[in-house]
This record gives C-alpha cells, structure tokens and sequence, in this order.
C-alpha cells in the first residue's frame, strides 16, 4: 500500500509514462525483475517500483522524494555486473536509465562527447565512429551494458593494456546526489586544478553516492589497421615472459589476453568455432597491434621470431582477414557466455603485480587442489593487466545452494593469498553486494573509514544503493 502511494506521488512528479508498479501489470513480471538483477545470479529481486526517466531533471525530482521520504534507490544500468550492485532485493525503488541514452553534444575541438548515461556502450562506440573518431573501452559485455553503467564500475575490458580504464576517458560527469542535489563536474576544458576532482569519486561509486545522469567522454583516432595474433604457449611462465618480449619492440600493443585449454574447449563446445592450432596446448595467448605500415608489419613478424627462437611458444597465427580476427577473438571473448550456458560458476576477478604473479599462481594451484579437489576450474583474463578471471565450475552433483556455501568458506582463503602478494579482490568487476564482506583484504580499515566519511557527504541518509560496497 505504502509502495502505490509512492508510485502515485512518483507518477505526479515526473509522468505516469515513466512509473511502473509491479501490481499494475504494465510490465510482464519476468521483464519487471530484469530490471533489479544482474549477472550474478544467486540474489531474487524483490521491489514494487520501477522508474525510467528521461533527463537530469527528472532523476532529481524522484531523488529528492525519496530523501524526503528515506526511501532507498537502486541505480540499474545494463545489468551485465557480477558483484550485485543493481540487484533490488529490499523493496527499493530502481531507477533505470535506459530511457536516459541520447548524444548531447560534440566538441569537434577538444574530440569529446556529451551523452546520458544511459546510452548503450557499442553505441557510444558508433556515434565516435560516425565523427571519425575513437572510444577504446571495450569488452564482450558493451552490447549491453550502459556506459554510465562502465563508469559507476570504472570498467576495465580488453583494451586496458594501451588505454586504461575508463576513469581515463572521463573529461566531465553530471551526477544527482544521494540528496537530490545536481553537480556538474568540469566537461570542457582539459586544464581545471581547482582543488579536488570529485568526479573520480563518483567512478567506480557503484551507484552508492548518486546517480550518474550525464557524462563527457574523451575519444582518440582509432587505430589505422589492427592485426590479432594467436598463440599456443606451453607453460605459464611463459605468457609472462612473452608479455616483456613485446616492451622490446615500439609497436602499439592493444591487448593481450590469455585462456587455459578448458576454456577453448568450452568455447568450441558452444560457440561453433574450429580449433586454433592441430595440437592443443595447455595455454592461449591472444595478442592485438596497431600497425601503420611495411616497418611495422616488419617489427610483428620480429616479435613472432624472438618467442619462436626463445622456445616460449609452440605455435602462432597472424588472422588474415577481419574474420579470422573475430575467431580469434571469439576464442576469448566468448569464455563467460560459454561457461554461462552450461554451467553454474563461482566467479572471482582479481588483479596481482605481475612480478608476483607466478608465485601467486602455485600458491593459488595449491589451494584449489586441497579446496576444490575435483572441480573443473576456467582461468583467463587479461593477463598484461595482471587482472585473472577465476572461474570455479559447479560439479553437477552438488546443489547450487551447498556449491556457493563451498566457495564461500574458501573465498577468504583465496583473498588472503592476494593480501600476501598484493593484489586486488576485485580487479574491475567492483564489490557490490558480492564482496562486500572482504573489503578489508584489500583496503585498511582508515581507508573505509574515510570511504564512509565521504559517503555521508553525499548521501547523508544512505539511500543510495545501500548494502553495497560498504
Ligand atoms: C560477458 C561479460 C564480460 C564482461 N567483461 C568485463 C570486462 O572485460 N571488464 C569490465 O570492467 N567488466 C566486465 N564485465 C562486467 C560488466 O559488464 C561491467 O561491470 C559494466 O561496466 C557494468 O555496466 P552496466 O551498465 O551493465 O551496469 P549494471 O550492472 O547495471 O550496474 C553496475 C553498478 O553500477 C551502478 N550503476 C549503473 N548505472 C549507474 C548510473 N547511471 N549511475 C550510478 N550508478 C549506476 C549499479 O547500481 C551497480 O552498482 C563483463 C560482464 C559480462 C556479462
């Protein structure tokens, strides 16, 4: 009852054609819970109003009753995250903002974009296109997700290795704080040292601070010819002994990813792709460059010598053509929805210092043998990041209830090893409501602390996404 009348009161202040109350039947349930859910799979919506708004001014009216009314919002973008941020389960409102997706503007000078937040990612990718330019933060999940989505995670993706993290494509952001309040971070000018920047809080916020409603992105010229490479590499030290082979040679390196042998066989088992070599080795490297002419097709070909000589691969492939770039590329892009279709996974995405990594990596073997004895694990990632996705696969004859019960008991354990080397339990996927309780294996206890004190500041009254992060 409490929940009609807010939808009543919602639908007063910004249009009945925006609100949607589960009990009016508007929206099929199924497509109603949607909107509260994400990739994780183990967490059941449960909330009565969802709300689509059209512009800034809109999100400020419904964040502004629910602080006057301590109502708590859930922020839902593309719903492709896997730490639970846009999971509703506590009655909250959602606000989606897949209305929210037009281009607002475009400084042929600076090469930046103004669009709502709610603007899908491969969108954003055209509208650069379409004004001869660039925006490099990609990954398999950009069909979908939004890219003010990317930036409440600060999303990483398969291009970090040459562009970094999204957090370096932000010129300006327009957020509504957790008290209704708009603020509009710089956007224009390139040069602003006047005092803090709190547009970086609000990337990789998750949501707990405001609503992101706009944004300025910076674009670059896209490369001028790509060329993807795939390797079969024996033994694991070897990927990283390949990765210092490629500082030697002055040609953009724009990814480098790696996956085991299990997960090209899952990837061939569902995605219809033949295999990449007549043998098959226990690792893959896929590596891509920017080439602009002869010279540089030249220093590729260098390359493939240096780690052919040094005996750090067992065989390699240039793709030929834009088709074989995709099949290359599908044979790492295409781990999660494989591993997705067929299985129940316990995922975990972190980072370590690569010079740790190898030691990381037997003590983390060791672990998963006396832990997950008999398990199937998928490991991949995008290795010249130091970021590795730990895919642990559900064995069929356990419950998914007992299985994550399993994992949960061994995942302090696991983030205890990455304290020791020190990484990160979480490299790009966030904390949400997934890691939440293992924060402190990766930030000190001043440091949340601190994180709290600026939560305040903005959402005095915690309505903004609460239960995540902190
Ligand atoms: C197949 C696959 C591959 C992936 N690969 C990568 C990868 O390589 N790199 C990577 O970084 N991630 C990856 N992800 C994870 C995910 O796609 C990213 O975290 C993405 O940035 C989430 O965007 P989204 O719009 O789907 O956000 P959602 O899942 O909808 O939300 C994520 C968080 O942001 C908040 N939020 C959403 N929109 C806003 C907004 N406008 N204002 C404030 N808060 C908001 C939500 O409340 C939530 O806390 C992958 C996911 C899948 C399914």
């Amino acid at each position: 009852m409490i929940a009609k009348e807010t939808s009543d009161q919602l639908s007063k202040l910004i249009g009945s054609e925006k609100v949607f109350f589960r009990e009016d039947g508007k929206l099929d349930q199924n497509t109603f819970d949607s909107y509260g859910l994400d990739r994780t799979k183990v967490y059941s919506p449960k909330y009565q109003i969802l709300l689509f708004p059209e512009n800034t001014e809109d999100v400020q009216k419904i964040v502004k009753y629910a602080y006057e009314n301590g109502i708590a919002i859930v922020p839902s973008g593309g719903r492709t995250g896997y730490a639970g941020g846009a999971v509703a389960k506590s009655g909250e409102i959602v606000i989606s903002l897949a209305k929210m997706n037009k281009v607002l503007d475009f400084d042929p000078f600076l090469g930046t974009l103004q669009v709502q937040a709610g603007m899908i990612t491969k969108n954003l990718h055209k509208e650069a296109e379409e004004r001869g330019f660039y925006f490099p933060v990609d990954f398999a999940a950009t069909g979908s997700s939004h890219i003010g989505g990317n930036i409440a995670t600060n999303a990483g993706g398969v291009r970090v290795v040459q562009y970094g993290l999204i957090r370096d494509w932000i010129l300006g952001l327009t957020v509504v704080t957790g008290k209704g309040e708009i603020f509009r971070f710089n956007g224009e000018i390139l040069k602003n040292n006047t005092g803090y920047d709190l547009k970086h809080l609000f990337i990789g916020s998750e949501g707990t601070l405001g609503i992101i409603t706009e944004c300025v992105v910076k674009l670059t010229k896209p490369p001028k010819d790509i060329r993807v490479i795939f390797l079969a590499v024996p033994e694991y030290k070897n990927i990283l002994d390949i990765f210092k082979e490629t500082h030697n040679f002055s040609l953009p390196l724009l990814a480098f990813e790696f996956l085991t042998d299990y997960c090209l066989k899952k990837v061939k088992e569902h995605l219809s792709v033949s295999d990449p070599f007549p043998e098959s080795s226990k690792y893959y490297v896929l590596m891509e460059y920017e080439v602009q002419d002869e010279a540089d097709e030249e220093k590729l070909f260098g390359i493939l010598e240096t780690i052919t000589e040094k005996e750090l691969i067992t065989d390699g492939s240039i793709a030929q053509n834009s088709r074989q770039n995709e099949t290359f590329w599908k044979y790492r892009e295409g781990i999660s929805e494989s591993l997705s279709l067929a299985h129940t996974v316990h995922k975990n995405d972190i980072s370590l210092p690569l010079r740790n990594m190898e030691a990381f990596l037997a003590d983390m073997e060791a672990l998963l043998a006396t832990k997950y004895q008999g398990f199937e694990v998928a490991l991949f990632g995008h290795i010249g990041d130091g970021n590795l996705h730990l895919n642990i696969v559900k064995p069929k004859e356990l419950s998914d209830a007992d299985f994550f019960e399993r994992c949960k008991s061994v995942d302090p354990e696991m983030f205890s090893l990455i304290q020791k080397h020190k990484g990160s339990i979480s490299a790009e996927h966030g904390i949400g409501l997934l890691k939440k309780d293992y924060l402190q294996f990766s930030r000190s206890e001043a440091e949340i602390l601190a994180m709290r004190g600026i939560k305040a500041v903005f959402d005095p009254k915690g309505i903004m996404n609460p239960g995540k992060v902190l």
